[in-house]
């Protein structure tokens, strides 16, 4: 639908008339809402930035009965064009609903969808309080983004993903009706529990508006590991040996030798000197600080008696060198061809070994340059490849190594996205994840709470092949700054 349409203009006609200034039609503002990480672009005809939530549930009455396309957007950090308005129509800003208010009696959190992960972590932290999901964008994605795409991050590994900490959501259907699903408490058992069907629906089912998360004590002390393994057998069936010595990291990550190679020669020193490049792990533990001494007495016990050699550190500085190490894997990378793919494909925890053999034998076979780093804790690997889209034979090879990617995935009995979503990106393998039974039970889903198929359409279930696609060249606000913020720092 375009504002060409009459329907699409009457419908225009009608937000104005009952959001006036919320809405925006001048060119500027709908292409900086065109896109997200993706970098594709789709020009949508309105952004409408709501200053209050009962403005959701008006746009939504209209779009509904025009039919017009709505896409919720937070910060636009999706990697995977999850925010891009790709059947045009309109997109719906929630950046500016971000009220939050600690309360501290119940241990929990009331926010607006636009509030910055980062900036609810130091609020709580200002109590004593913790929110532990932690992705690394959360400097500037949103909680109403990390809801909808059940966003996870390093420390998932001990604390868990989004999902875990959403007690309740507030929000709008697609016919602009209001709906509370589950409440401030810590258990429900009422009905059908449709707020965790809300999460990591990626905005195609409901938009949230009111979240509610539930709190934990902050831990107060850390300390970190950077270790070299002789082997990817040895380093990725760390979270086995670790948990059988009784430690709960709160991070646990890593990296494959390749990926070191390419951030050694991007950096022009050894990480390890003397040492070739190997798997390594960053290993973070936390808790009161007699906690943290026992785990890291323990945790040395191993490095010394496993890792070729270890380094660890007992301050935020010290903790600093050895997240650049981290750091620097992602952003050398980006350096090697003009479009880095980052997947976050999962897998079960003994299958990681059998990821990375299947990786190096891509990387051989399609003579693609890839590097696999990431929440080895959590068996959510980050697979990069890195080509460059005017090359189309290049093209072609990545996009063949990516299918095979995706369907080993699956036959390991893994997922194709352990944290970003499907989006548009994910679409032309998303099919292969499920049988017909759970395909058609997606769709019954959807089709019962988004009838006319307004909110986010084209998005997980109609093939979209990101590669046939142009994309846009603009630098993000994240990219001007380092890729990877330390989890400490929030
Ligand atoms: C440098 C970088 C690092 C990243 N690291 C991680 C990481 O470690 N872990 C991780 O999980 N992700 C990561 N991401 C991906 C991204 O930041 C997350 O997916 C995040 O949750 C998106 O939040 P956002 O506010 O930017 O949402 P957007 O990109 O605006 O939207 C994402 C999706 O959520 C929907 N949506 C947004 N708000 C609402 C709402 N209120 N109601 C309903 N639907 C809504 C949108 O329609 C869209 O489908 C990273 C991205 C970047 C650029």
């Amino acid at each position: 639908m375009t504002t060409d349409s009459t329907s699409g203009q009457n419908a225009l006609g009608q937000l104005y008339e009952q959001l006036g200034a919320c809405v925006e039609t001048a060119y500027e503002q709908r292409e900086d809402h065109s896109y997200d990480g993706l970098k594709i672009s789709s020009l949508p005809d309105a952004v409408i930035r709501v200053k209050e939530a009962v403005q959701v549930g008006k746009v939504l009455k209209i779009a509904n009965q025009y039919g017009i396309p709505v896409t919720t957007r937070g910060a636009g950090s999706s990697l995977t064009g999850g925010a891009t308005p790709i059947r045009g129509g309109w997109v719906l800003d929630l950046s500016l609903l971000d009220h939050l208010e600690i309360d501290e009696e119940n241990q929990l959190a009331r926010c607006g969808p636009g509030v910055v992960v980062a900036e609810l972590q130091a609020k709580a932290a200002e109590t004593g309080l913790f929110y532990p999901p932690d992705p690394s964008s959360k400097k500037f994605c949103t909680l109403g983004g990390n809801v909808a795409c059940n966003a996870g991050g390093l420390r998932c590994v001990k604390y868990g993903v989004t999902r875990d900490y959403v007690l309740s959501l507030g929000g709008y259907l697609a016919n602009g009706e209001y709906v509370q699903w589950g409440r401030a408490t810590r258990k429900f058992a009422t009905g059908y529990n449709i707020r965790d069907l809300w999460v990591g629906s990626e905005g195609t089912l409901g938009v949230v508006t009111d979240i509610t998360l539930r709190l934990i004590d902050l831990p107060s002390s850390t300390r970190t590991f950077l270790g070299v393994f002789q082997s990817d057998e040895i380093a990725l069936s760390s979270p086995q040996a670790l948990r059988k010595l009784g430690l709960r990291p709160a991070i646990l990550e890593y990296m494959d030798p390749w990926t070191i190679d390419c951030l050694q020669k991007y950096v022009g020193t050894e990480v390890f000197p003397g040492i070739e490049p190997h798997p390594m792990l960053l290993i973070e533990v936390d808790g009161s600080e007699q906690e943290v001494e026992a785990q890291g007495k323990l945790l040395e016990g191993w490095m010394a008696e496993t890792a070729l050699t270890y380094r660890s550190a007992a301050t935020l500085e010290e903790a600093e060198k050895l997240w650049d190490v981290r750091r620097q894997g992602s952003s050398s990378m980006k350096k090697l061809a003009s479009t880095k793919l980052n997947e976050d494909v999962v897998v079960p925890l003994d299958q990681q070994v059998e990821l990375v053999r299947s990786v190096e034998e891509l990387r051989k076979r399609h003579q693609i340059k890839i590097g696999v780093f990431g929440h080895c804790g959590d068996g959510n690997l980050h697979v990069n490849l890195m080509y460059d889209e005017e090359n189309t034979e290049e093209t072609e090879r990545a996009v063949s190594a990516l299918r095979e990617l995706m369907s080993k995935v699956i036959s390991l009995g893994g997922a194709i996205s352990g944290e970003h979503g499907v989006g548009l990106a994910k679409t032309p393998f998303v099919r292969e994840q499920f049988n017909d039974a759970e395909w058609d039970a997606m769709r019954a889903v959807k089709n019962a709470l988004d009838p006319k198929n307004i909110l986010n359409p084209g998005k997980i279930f109609d093939v979209f092949h990101p590669w046939e696609q142009k994309k846009i060249s603009v630098t993000l606000s994240w990219e001007l700054e380092n890729e990877e913020p330390k989890p400490q720092e929030a």
